[in-house]
């Protein structure tokens, strides 16, 4: 009887593999988050052949005794989950309880344990113990993995290249390290070291170990709380954008999460800071009450469901809006090359589904400057008594109002030079006039500036007769705008008065665009939405026009214009509206300064 139930145990954990176990990443995950729940804080995994071959993971944290390392490898025999109730306040991380049991099932695994200076040794194949033995006693756990799912060959089959493991597995141990800056992390393959990090407690520390100085001196700090969610972390100045989602991570109670709508609020705060498709680096920490969540929305407990959502997105877009408006955002320009070979690497690799770089990446592990930002060795401990800066609601940056560019001239028809003495600064005359005209049109909008000015000789627009019909339609859009409309023969209105802020001489251009955009409102019509899209199609076309020779007089009052603006270093499509050479940099270029 008792070897039919053992059977059974092993096919049900055979089956759960396949659901818990996909590669050799989910594999590590479990690994190390048991370390991690055992108190480790240094834990190195070892891999052969991107872990196809053995995934070693080797840490200091609690063992365990005898009996409790045999259990391990028994279905639902977790520590962590004492009956239901203890579901919802869960502060572990691998409390499933079925992943060990699923990897023994489709590998072979050795484990070697300690507990109270006795150590233990077992191993087992196909989910079935074949010795158990006392060992040397070592602090900690080495649980070694090999010829991961050699039972199960369909399973096999769908492990994807060595690169791609890699590049999971280096990508799920970034986010470890960034999640947990107080345990130093270690990653090689084929002894070749991949990942390092010292466990020095400092988040922006552990940013520069895992990427590089370039990356970790444009971050930015965030940190603020409210009566629902705490959040401590840092974003990435506009200017090291990604072309993917890899390096946006969020970390919730401890546990490294994917949610989109984390991420879309995440991208909905840097709205006009940067070009859609383009995506911030951001390493963001939330603490909250685990009552308030969910985890178990997912078998591999990556996403999670949040019950006041609006409030965790209030704090979280208030305080990435705070910390963009506050800093001043002009990229410099410098020598990028070790940037640039990085974010190749990156850049055009969805994924990480290639992973060829990795030699590059090394260059990154042993940094010179380890000290690097020391001043706050425990910020990353979230605890209650820790002053967190109120987030308020008008801050306003003083350092970029205060900026005073003096106009040299244009170059090749496009580009302003200034200077002052921090350097020498060029301004996309259409980007500054675009994003000029975009606040103010929003403005304008938003307040429903009253003033109308009221024409001698109608405006009279043509439409075609379905266009016509659109427009009758939402004839309440145009007079809630300040205009006033009447029909003027076939398929024809006139516009009798206008607001004050269309910009006089693209009148009747201007209201073409708007006609232009009402037809192609939607069901769920939102003012909002409109008054966005509208601003930006003004503010564009407006700009265009006005790209001519500017003198001086004119580029100087243009300069002052951006300087005060809400978001002055980026258009309404999030490029860049001004760069600056700064004088150090230059001096370093001509060699004037040695560095
Ligand atoms: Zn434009
Ligand atoms: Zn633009």
């Amino acid at each position: 009887m008792n070897k039919i139930h053992v059977m059974d145990e092993i096919l049900a954990n055979k089956i759960a593999a396949g659901e818990v176990i996909e590669k050799c990443s989910s594999v590590v995950k479990e690994l190390v988050e048991n370390s991690i729940d055992a108190k480790s804080n240094k834990i190195i995994v070892d891999l052969v052949n991107a872990g196809i071959k053995e995934i070693k993971v080797t840490d200091n944290g609690v063992g365990m005794a005898k009996e409790d390392a045999e259990i391990c490898f028994l279905r639902h025999a977790t520590s962590k989950i004492k009956n239901d109730n203890d579901l919802y306040f869960i502060n572990t991380l691998g409390f499933r309880g079925e992943a060990l049991p699923s990897i023994a099932a489709v590998s072979n695994i050795e484990l070697k344990t300690c507990e109270k200076d006795i150590g233990t040794k077992i191993e087992v194949s196909a989910g079935k113990i074949i010795k158990s033995e006392s060992c040397e006693a070592r602090k900690g756990t080495i649980f070694k993995v090999n010829d991961l799912f050699f039972n199960t060959p369909a399973r096999l089959k769908y492990l994807k290249s060595e690169s791609s493991e890699l590049a999971n597995i280096s990508n799920l141990m970034e986010k470890f390290a960034l999640s947990y800056p107080n345990i130093s992390f270690v990653l090689t393959n084929n002894q070749k070291r991949i990942l390092f990090t010292s466990g020095s407690g400092n988040l922006l520390n552990t940013i520069y170990e895992i990427y590089n100085k370039e990356i970790s001196s444009n971050m930015i700090k965030i940190a603020g709380e409210n009566d629902d969610y705490e959040i401590y972390g840092y974003i990435c100045k506009p200017e090291i954008l990604r072309s993917n989602k890899n390096f946006m991570h969020t970390i919730i109670n401890g546990r490294i999460i994917k949610n989109l709508e984390i991420n879309k609020m995440i991208d909905d705060a840097y709205y006009t800071y940067k070009p859609e498709g383009k995506f911030p680096i951001v390493v963001i920490n939330i603490n909250t009450d685990p009552t308030l969540i969910d985890v178990n929305i997912h078998p591999t407990k990556q996403d999670i469901k949040f019950s006041k959502i609006n409030s965790l997105k209030e704090l979280l877009i208030t305080l990435i809006k705070k910390a963009l408006y506050q800093n001043l955002l002009i990229p410099k320009m410098e020598n990028k090359k070790i940037f640039d070979v990085n974010n190749q690497h990156f850049e055009n690799k969805e994924n990480h589904e290639e992973f060829n770089s990795v030699e590059i990446k090394q260059q990154n592990i042993l940094p010179t400057d380890i000290n690097l930002v020391k001043e706050n060795q425990e910020e990353f401990n979230f605890s209650k008594n820790q002053n967190f800066e109120e987030v308020k609601e008008h801050t306003h940056n003083e350092t970029i109002k205060k900026l005073e560019l003096y106009p040299v001239g244009l170059c090749l028809g496009t580009y302003i030079v200034a200077q002052n003495d921090d350097g020498i600064f060029l301004i996309d005359q259409h980007a500054a006039q675009e994003r000029i005209n975009y606040e103010k049109y929003k403005k304008s909008l938003k307040s429903k500036v009253k003033g109308k000015i009221n024409l001698l000789i109608p405006i009279t627009i043509e439409l075609s007769p379905s266009e016509f019909l659109r427009i009758k339609e939402n004839i309440n859009i145009l007079e809630d705008m300040g205009f006033e409309v009447s029909d003027f023969g076939i398929n024809t209105i006139a516009i009798k008065s206008h607001p004050i802020w269309l910009k006089s001489g693209y009148e009747e251009e201007s209201i073409r665009k708007i006609i232009d955009i009402i037809q192609i409102k939607n069901q769920d019509f939102s003012s909002e939405a409109f008054n966005e899209k509208v601003s930006k199609t003004l503010a564009c076309k407006m700009s265009i026009k006005a790209n001519t020779n500017l003198t001086i007089e004119e580029m100087e009052s243009l300069l002052t214009e951006l300087v005060t603006c809400d978001n002055p270093y980026n258009c309404p499509h999030g490029r860049p509206t001004i760069i600056t050479f700064t004088k150090y940099e230059l001096e370093k270029m001509f060699k004037r300064v040695m560095d």
